[in-house]
């Protein structure tokens, strides 16, 4: 199977390029794939668009890349919350890091801070997951822990959608909490864990 060909297929670096201006935004520019070693690492980052509104962006390294799903009402904790996960251009691993301002006139122009940041492990093959729809994973947050899925919707066939849209539910396990949603995560751990040194 060409890897690349499935991760990255319309959701490119390209695409993630042609959007930026990086004279401009502060956003970092495609760079360097790589990181040393250690588990792949997820990021939330939320981010206040002024077009788009608020939204949590939802990042799973792979392959070099960022993963990228916009999550409309931002992850929860509770499997009764299905969150509609809309899929996005990949990002560079650099943009991990990015927390500020993006500035008026460029794409995704608001605020972005970082969310929840730690390690996530695939509980099934990731790039399989990923072309056929159905991604399973574990994360080791601070805010976001333990087993969870991401499904592709069907797409309406009486309705040409730009969207790949998808949805983020958390998994029946110990971490699961009731009424877990972001708002709730975020006030009972106002900081997180400094990420461990990899
Ligand atoms: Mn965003």
């Amino acid at each position: 199977m060409d890897r690349s060909a499935t991760s990255r297929q319309g959701t490119s670096i390209g695409a993630y390029q042609a959007k930026r201006d990086f004279t401009t935004t502060s956003e970092p520019p495609p760079g360097h794939g790589k990181h040393a070693g250690g588990s792949p690492m997820f990021v939330v980052q939320k981010h206040r668009a002024h077009r788009a509104g608020l939204h949590w962006d939802f990042r799973l390294e792979h392959d070099g890349v960022l993963w990228s799903w916009a999550v409309r009402r931002g992850p929860s904790m509770d499997p009764a919350d299905k969150r509609l996960a809309a899929h996005v251009e990949d990002h560079p691993i650099d943009y991990a890091e990015f927390q500020g301002h993006i500035p008026e006139g460029q794409y995704g122009a608001g605020d972005v801070e970082t969310w929840d940041r730690g390690t996530w492990e695939p509980v099934t093959d990731p790039d399989a997951g990923l072309r056929d729809g159905e991604l399973k994973f574990r994360l080791h947050g601070t805010r976001l822990n333990g087993g969870f899925v991401l499904v592709r919707l069907r797409p309406r066939s009486n309705r040409q959608s730009e969207q790949d849209n998808w949805l983020l539910i958390k998994e029946h396990d110990r971490f699961v909490q009731a009424g877990g949603d972001a708002d709730v995560l975020e006030a009972a751990a106002p900081t997180l864990k400094t990420p461990a040194k990899r």
